[in-house]
């Protein structure tokens, strides 16, 4: 008994849904990817920001 099925998955950045076997999982698009990647980098950098200026005020 073999069922051959399209495994999908969801992008994390547009909700789509896209074909597991591709290369950008879990995104539907290098472009998806790219997002992601900017909005983590721009939350890292926030995080630092904050940090330094409670050094400030000490
Ligand atoms: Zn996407």
């Amino acid at each position: 008994m073999t069922i051959l099925k399209f495994k999908k998955a969801k992008c994390l950045t547009c909700n789509k849904e896209f074909d597991i076997t591709l290369k950008t999982k879990p995104f539907c698009s290098k472009r998806c990817s790219y997002i992601d990647l900017n909005n983590w980098l721009v939350e890292k950098y926030s995080i630092k920001a904050n940090e330094n200026d409670y050094e400030k005020d000490i």
